[in-house]
């Protein structure tokens, strides 16, 4: 059951012949089989799984429930095992994987040990559904449900490609729909969640450094920018009797990238959509999504702005989709980490995580970045070296059992 060995059971699962990548997509047979597999590995080990009332897996070493009883709660760890279409084989796998290496590694030292290191609260493993999205457009839906941030209601209406229901879905997976809903009762029990996760940039390659503490999620939005024009022939309309709605949304595009370089901050237009979308025919309309993301929120407001007032300069009307603020782990759990890890470099990320809702629904929750050399994520790409994925392992061990030696 090493660390080696459950990453190779994992690496054929939802693999793409074609691309390499992984399609691993809630409630789909590839999903079941990933879910059997996180089971087989906690009954091994003598973990209690339980699922939630969205179905996400918690394995328990200790009850967690006797422990609340004695005013002591749970140390929580653990990622997702879905994917993005063609995604990487670390982002999610890596922080479940090394949850079940740390209890090994643990008890491994504990048996050499005399007496050996027994948790003075409940320590568990969690395998989120759903984090990525890719099926039903939703990020962190497992998460979300549970404290309540997205509405059953709601997620049973989201709809698929195929146009299938949430609901269905969950159907068609042997579940009973009527269950989603918030779970208070489970959140309860986590008196500390820390997620390690594959860095999803180039920070730690620059840095030279296998491991950093997460501090916080940069805050980030989206806009939706439309764009008017006139359909007309490409061929016969002069140039100055043209309305052209691409003319707006190329220079929205360049305004974006040249903002962002100002403000130090990222800001990307990858999705658009143009009317008649004719080879032929100069565009009608055009609608352009921007997401902007950065450490400062003042600094991407100020691109946003700047994108913003170039767009509405061409006659173009810019609305909010959506804005997150920063979200800030536990200051004091991070402190802790760093601390108990001879201090790892502390870095925040612009990618959403479960561990970004659970801070926001008021439990102290931290991050451990393992190291990426390409930078790159939810690609093929995306890599981490055996010894930092085993450092990775190690440095949790290390957190558990200082978070979970003390009773609190
Ligand atoms: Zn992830």
């Amino acid at each position: 059951m090493s660390f080696e060995s459950m990453w190779a059971a994992l690496q054929p699962v939802g693999r793409d012949a074609h691309t390499g990548g992984y399609r691993r997509f809630a409630w789909t047979r590839t999903d079941h089989d990933l879910r059997e597999w996180f089971a087989g590995e906690c009954a091994a080990r003598g973990l209690d799984l339980t699922e939630d009332r969205m179905g996400n897996q918690w394995a328990w070493w200790g009850d967690p429930d006797a422990a609340a009883a004695q005013g002591r709660t749970g140390v929580v760890t653990g990622s997702h095992l879905d994917s993005v279409p063609d995604g990487g084989a670390f982002d999610g796998p890596l922080g479940v994987v090394s949850a079940l290496a740390a209890i090994d590694l643990i008890r491994a030292r504990s048996a050499s040990e005399e007496p050996g290191w027994q948790p003075q609260r409940p320590i568990a493993v969690v395998n989120f559904v759903d984090e990525e999205g890719a099926r039903f457009g939703v990020a962190c839906a497992g998460s979300r449900v549970i404290t309540g941030v997205l509405e059953p209601d709601r997620a049973r209406g989201l709809t698929d490609a195929d146009g299938m229901t949430m609901a269905d879905a969950l159907r068609k997976a042997g579940r009973e729909p009527d269950h989603l809903g918030p779970d208070p009762e489970v959140l309860r029990r986590i008196g500390a969640f820390v997620e390690l996760h594959v860095e999803q940039g180039r920070g730690l390659v620059d840095l030279e450094k296998p491991l950093a503490v997460g501090t916080d999620i940069w805050p980030h939005g989206r806009w939706r920018l439309d764009f008017t024009g006139e359909a007309n022939h490409a061929g016969t309309t002069r140039l100055e009797d043209r309305h052209d709605a691409m003319l707006g949304l190329a220079q929205a595009v360049l305004t974006a990238r040249m903002a962002a370089e100002r403000h130090s901050c990222v800001a990307t237009i990858g999705k658009v959509a143009v009317q008649p979308g004719g080879v032929n025919a100069i565009a009608s309309a055009a609608t352009a999504w921007l997401d902007a993301r950065g450490a400062q929120e003042q600094a991407v407001r100020a691109a946003v702005a700047e994108v913003t007032a170039e767009a509405e300069r061409t006659g173009a009307s810019v609305t909010e989709e959506s804005w997150t603020p920063t979200t800030p782990f536990d200051p004091a759990l991070a402190a802790r980490l760093q601390r108990i890890l001879g201090g790892p470099p502390m870095m925040g990320t612009g990618a959403g995580h479960d561990a970004g809702i659970l801070a926001n629904a008021g439990i102290p929750t931290a991050m451990l970045f393992v190291r990426n050399p390409t930078g790159i994520s939810h690609s093929p790409e995306e890599w981490a070296e055996r010894d930092d994925c085993l450092a990775g392992v190690a440095s949790l061990a290390m957190v558990l059992e200082d978070l979970a030696g003390v009773g609190a």
